[in-house]
């Protein structure tokens, strides 16, 4: 069973990423999701979230631990080939951290135009 499976609830980002609901999705692969902040909070906002889930940082394991790396080297790779050489990368944990979507993701926030 997947860990999502056994949650009550599947998140706001889970059906995004099952494409039950839309979103302006700018990047897929076979490890992520990239789409645009709903509420964009700089003129580029992005959120990355790893196609295996994982609540949050405070949830990663040394078996898991990649997956917060992978996120950083898609944004990476997605900002250099947009031509952005100046943003932020945020994770938020936990409601204490300002996590609202309990489903691990990346923001990327740019000044810079994709
Ligand atoms: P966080 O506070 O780190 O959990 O961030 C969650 C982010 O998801 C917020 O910046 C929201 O604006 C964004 N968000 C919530 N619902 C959607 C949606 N349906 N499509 C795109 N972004 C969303």
């Amino acid at each position: 069973m997947l860990e999502w499976e056994s949650m009550t609830e599947r998140t706001i980002f889970h059906k995004i990423l099952d494409k039950e609901i839309p979103a302006d999705i700018v990047y897929e692969d076979d490890e992520v999701l990239a789409f645009k902040d709903i509420h964009p909070k700089a003129t580029t906002h992005l959120l990355f979230i790893p196609k295996h889930f994982i609540v949050s940082i405070a949830d990663v394991t040394p078996e898991t631990a990649h997956i917060p790396g992978m996120l950083i080297l898609k944004a990476q790779k997605f900002a250099k080939e947009k031509g952005i050489d100046g943003y932020k990368l945020t994770f938020h944990v936990g409601k204490g951290g300002g996590q609202e979507v309990m489903y691990l993701h990346l923001h990327f926030l740019s000044e810079q135009k994709m």
